[in-house]
């Protein structure tokens, strides 16, 4: 048994999943006649109370395509330092949309009204106009935190004040609605934009959605075509996403207890310096001097669970659908145990 906790994308798709798959009724999706990705895109509009919705096949896609709506090159876009868009995107803002980032150090991923009111450029020749502002809902590099809504409600303020903006990155905004008991249209009400993956925590092998106004979707279907993003049957592919949707949020749940509870046992371990609030289903933890993050990442691999060393002194585990309570059950039992 190999207990893959590195990420939650690492997921294989479940028998009902495939059958899904297998039997859609697919279409040429250039061509819009694609029966099952037009269900995923409406049915995800409707979920969060927005006009539209447009399938892609990766989450950094969708934030790429929202980046260039949103922007003009030569704009400044506000995130997080720890922002998915800015880390681990490859440049892309600035490769595709040609805008630059401007850096807040924020909570755990998490950034304020104040910091982004703060960080507005004003209108003068020497800077560049900021025009969008991207919120990440739960934070990857926050270990899985959640924004309250209320702080998310004063950003939109200042962005209607300053005509800002509001892109979330949603890769795992299933996490937080969960977490927080929270209903998918409080976020569509707030944000622009919305991208959501299928690919984590909802168990899909491949997919994102954005969420958007008609507009907005018109102009990222273009954008999605010009990236080659423009797929043709689809469907058989979006199939999982509309399964996902009716069938795996509910486990999310389980994916956070599993976290709390490997957690509050890792704690109690000698080679744990200190654990990052669990809120959903990742779990970031500080190695104690003098041990190190890849020497424990190591330790644990030879028990065959795999988590990934983030950095010299912190190790990440993620909690996913493919994670059974016996495996839990085995974790807290090797890591209690282990020897390093
Ligand atoms: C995984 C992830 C993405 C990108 O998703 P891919 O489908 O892997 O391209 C974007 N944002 C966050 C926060 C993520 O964790």
């Amino acid at each position: 048994m190999i207990v893959d906790l590195r990420s939650d994308t690492v997921t294989q798709p479940t028998s009902g999943m495939l059958d899904a798959m297998l039997s859609a009724h697919v279409g040429d999706d250039v061509f819009g006649e694609d029966a099952t990705v037009n269900m995923l895109e409406s049915m995800t509009a409707d979920l969060f109370g927005m006009e539209a919705a447009l399938y892609c096949p990766t989450g950094t896609m969708s934030n790429q395509i929202a980046i260039k709506v949103h922007t003009q090159p030569g704009d400044e876009v506000i995130c997080d330092q720890t922002a998915h868009v800015y880390q681990y995107e490859g440049g892309g803002m600035a490769f595709n949309a040609g805008v630059q980032p401007r850096l807040l150090a924020g909570n755990r991923g998490r950034i304020t009204a104040e910091q982004v009111a703060l960080a507005i450029n004003p209108d003068d020749v020497h800077k560049a106009h900021t025009s969008l502002v991207c919120l990440e809902n739960t934070s990857n590099r926050g270990g899985g935190s959640c924004y309250d809504i209320q702080d998310i409600q004063h950003i939109r303020t200042v962005c209607d004040n300053n005509n800002l903006s509001l892109h979330l990155d949603g890769a795992r905004l299933f996490n937080a609605i969960v977490a927080r008991n929270e209903s998918p249209k409080q976020y569509g009400a707030l944000f622009h934009s919305i991208s959501v993956c299928l690919n984590k925590g909802l168990g899909c092998p491949i997919g994102s959605i954005l969420i958007g106004n008609q507009a907005f979707i018109k102009k990222a279907r273009r954008i999605r075509k010009v990236f080659g993003g423009g797929m043709r049957q689809a469907g058989y592919m979006a199939a999982c996403g509309v399964y996902a949707l009716k069938n795996n949020i509910i486990g999310l749940q389980q994916d956070h207890e599993n976290a709390k509870e490997i957690a509050s046992n890792l704690i109690k371990t000698t080679f744990t310096e200190g654990i990052l609030p669990v809120e959903t289903n990742i779990i970031i933890f500080e190695i104690a001097q003098p041990y190190q993050a890849a020497q424990i990442a190591a330790a644990l691999k030879e028990k065959n669970i795999l988590a990934i060393p983030i950095s010299p002194t912190h190790v990440r585990m993620v909690l996913h659908l493919g994670i059974t309570s016996e495996m839990v059950a085995y974790v807290i039992d090797t890591i209690l145990n282990l020897q390093v």
